[in-house]
């Protein structure tokens, strides 16, 4: 057996024949006839020629074989229903949904949104879309009617499946709603609207010829069969939007080859899973985390996978443990925040349930603090893995590889860099690599590996942009991560270059938090930074100048105020972005040529020292975010 340092070696000095290898992990309908097509950088095509598809992989080729296993596992303990599906079982509804998604003419290219709670109906739109070679597009429930119009507007989807409702803690959220919102403001509306009712909503809207009922279109189809599409490797499977540092999200492009490949990949040598397990991944739908492991990873793998709609700590703190204990879950993947909300309950809920099916627990999305992965590692018996990637990339950059080589575990780090990623820390100016135990920017030398990003949707030009500009002479691609690497080779992240935050694993850009608490009329000027908090890693906080400040004579005038604007944040995006705190204060810090100081105000609500304030126009605004904080805090 090879050690990681080969391993990852070879990935990277024989790129082809690694990923030749790899290749074979899944089912080609035609093979490729070349590994990589680099001739366009940083634009890199995998396995080209080759025809594959993703609902093929993920269901219809564990038939022979394991058609009586269970492959979706699906635990609601907001509505009390669980319900199991065989391959067979999951391979009929996908394709009925399929017929369904058909019948209204949605085929090869063509975009669905998908805005839905998690229940199964969610997957079998995800498999059954890919079947048909159309390119779906989910958004986080947590998402409200403005932020789903924008990403509408942007995808131009043909159909948008979705349902009455979800339920978070016991309280429901009326999606229905929210997609007929979303649909007034957006200027490409969809076709048509199916909708599953699940019948939290006894009678939700339904406009006339654009809304179809997700059931009796699927009572027509019951012994449907779709042939899969089978699709050229660079062909798109799905598009995930995500935050960056302008108040327009990008929309994240996947193909479909490399995209299986890496996942399946990823299976073996990262998760160490194995066919007919199970694996637990307590993301959403919404997230790349649930699009490669709640769905298209497990199944791939031929592995049981548990969809779970609920929180953590409901009906008690032990919940997660008991479906482990049930399920013989043997991989496990979570976050941070999770298990810090855990950790605040009492710890005897740890202990209560049998977990010695559990090989590994993974945790990504966010920094791992040391107590927190020493509380949960001691606390199951169980080795715990940070690992860091983002929603660009698809799968892990940094991680290490138990399926290859068990390397000591380092909190505090995501280890080393996985298998087909060249990783560079970069001096921020001048582009040179730093040494051991130097600060520097996480990049990586592109080709990108196989089920990383293929461009953002319909923009090329701000791909290139984005990613792959920030160092003069250096086609390099960017994380917009700070890094550090040890003697050993481990690597440490330490947080954003850019205004992006991350709360409790989410990424979210201050800019368009901005935007929307602007949208009130009252406001003149904001600023939003994100602020540390011990529980979810970060929190956004608001710092904003109004046009009439008449109402911050009382403490309820100036309450009352802050609710308005809480309110209209989330009608823009919706809980996700709503701010812990909005201050509202006479002006913001500026540097003489107008530029927002955010990082100072960040520091100073943190407690930190603000750094350099030389370019300070009016030291006003600095003492006006201090007393904001500090009345805050007595
Ligand atoms: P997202 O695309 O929403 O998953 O966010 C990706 C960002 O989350 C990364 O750029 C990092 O800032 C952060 N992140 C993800 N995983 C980790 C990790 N294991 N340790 C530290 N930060 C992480």
């Amino acid at each position: 057996m090879a050690t990681y340092r080969e391993f990852h070696q070879r990935s990277i000095d024989d790129r082809e024949g690694f990923w030749r290898d790899e290749a074979a992990a899944i089912d080609w309908q035609a093979p490729f006839d070349q590994v990589l097509d680099y001739s366009r950088p940083p634009f890199a095509r995998w396995f080209v020629g080759g025809t594959t598809n993703l609902c093929h992989n993920a269901v219809d080729r564990h038939l022979p074989t394991r058609a009586g296993q269970k492959a979706l596992i699906y635990i609601s303990t907001e509505t009390g229903q669980a319900r199991t599906y065989t391959f067979g079982e999951l391979h009929a509804e996908v394709n009925r949904c399929t017929a369904v998604l058909r019948s209204l003419c949605l085929g090869r290219g063509d975009r669905m949104l998908i805005y839905m709670p998690m229940v199964p109906e969610a997957v079998f739109a995800m498999l059954a879309c890919v079947r048909l070679g159309a390119i779906h597009s989910v958004v986080f429930g947590g998402f409200a009617s403005h932020s789903l119009a924008s990403r509408i507007d942007d995808a131009k989807p043909k159909l948008l499946f979705t349902a009455d409702a979800g339920m978070r803690g016991g309280k429901a959220l009326h999606y229905k709603g929210l997609v007929d919102e979303a649909i007034r403001l957006s200027a490409h509306p969809p076709e048509h609207v199916v909708l599953f009712n699940r019948g939290i909503d006894k009678n939700p809207a339904m406009t006339a010829g654009r809304d179809l009922d997700y059931a009796a279109l699927r009572a027509q189809h019951m012994d449907a069969q779709v042939p899969v599409t089978w699709l050229e490797s660079s062909e798109p499977s799905y598009i995930l939007y995500t935050s960056g540092t302008t108040g327009k999200p990008k929309g994240v492009q996947r193909d479909t080859g490399g995209y299986a490949v890496a996942l399946a990949a990823s299976m073996q040598h990262i998760y160490c899973g194995k066919p007919g397990e199970t694996m637990f991944t307590t993301s959403d739908i919404g997230w790349v985390v649930g699009h490669s492991y709640i769905v298209y990873g497990p199944l791939i793998h031929g592995m049981a996978t548990v969809l779970y709609e609920g929180l953590p700590i409901r009906p008690d703190p032990g919940i997660w443990w008991q479906i482990v204990a049930e399920h013989k879950v043997s991989v496990m993947f979570s976050s941070p925040t999770a298990v810090r909300v855990l950790k605040k309950q009492d710890p005897r809920y740890l202990g209560q349930h049998d977990v010695s099916s559990l090989r590994h627990l993974f945790l990504a999305g966010e920094p791992l603090d040391e107590p927190t992965a020493r509380w949960i590692s001691e606390g199951l018996g169980v080795p715990v893995l940070d690992h860091y990637w983002q929603t660009e990339t698809g799968w892990a950059l940094l991680s290490s590889l138990p399926g290859v080589e068990a390397t000591p575990v380092k909190y505090g780090s995501p280890s080393f860099p996985a298998y087909g990623y060249d990783v560079k820390l970069l001096h921020e100016a001048s582009g040179a690599e730093v040494g051991a135990n130097e600060k520097g920017v996480v990049t990586v030398v592109p080709p990108l590996p196989p089920g990383c990003m293929s461009t953002v949707w319909g923009q090329d030009d701000r791909f290139v942009q984005t990613y792959f500009s920030s160092f003069k002479d250096k086609l390099v691609y960017t994380t917009f991560d700070w890094g550090i690497r040890d003697d050993d080779g481990y690597y440490f992240i330490l947080g954003r270059t850019d205004d992006v935050i991350n709360v409790a694993g989410h990424r979210l850009g201050t800019r368009e938090i901005e935007e929307a608490v602007s949208a009130h009329p009252n406001i003149a000027e904001v600023a939003v930074v994100g602020v540390h908090d011990a529980i979810k890693g970060q929190v956004p906080m608001a710092f904003a100048v109004l046009k009439d400040a008449s109402m911050l004579a009382t403490p309820a005038g100036r309450r009352a105020m802050e609710q308005e604007v809480f309110a209209v944040v989330d009608k823009a995006l919706g809980p996700v972005g709503r701010p812990a705190r909005v201050h509202f204060i006479a002006s913001l810090p500026k540097t003489r040529s107008g530029k927002v100081l955010r990082r100072s105000i960040q520091a100073i609500a943190e407690g930190r020292d603000p750094g350099d304030l030389t370019t300070l126009d009016d030291p006003g605004g600095i003492d006006q975010v201090r007393g904001a904080v500090t009345g805050v805090q007595e």
